[in-house]
């Protein structure tokens, strides 16, 4: 599962875009963990907020627990 790619949907709850964010294994694992939130920022508007990470990017949520 080293070269899988992950991908990242989020909705901006402030600007209501939608971004994709496409990430390796590693990448994943620097940036978000084994978290069940991650915090996100808009590419639009900059706004932070946090999403559910079974919501953004089911895979690695089931990764994350396969791998427990
Ligand atoms: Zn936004």
């Amino acid at each position: 599962m080293a070269n899988k790619k992950y991908r990242i949907q989020t909705a901006c709850p402030q600007c209501g875009c939608s971004g994709l964010t496409v990430l390796s294994a590693e990448e994943m694992e620097e940036r978000y963990g084994k978290l069940p939130n991650a915090d996100m920022e808009c590419g639009e508007c900059m706004a932070k907020f946090q999403t559910e990470m079974k919501t953004a990017c089911p895979e690695w949520d089931a990764d994350c627990k396969l791998k427990e």
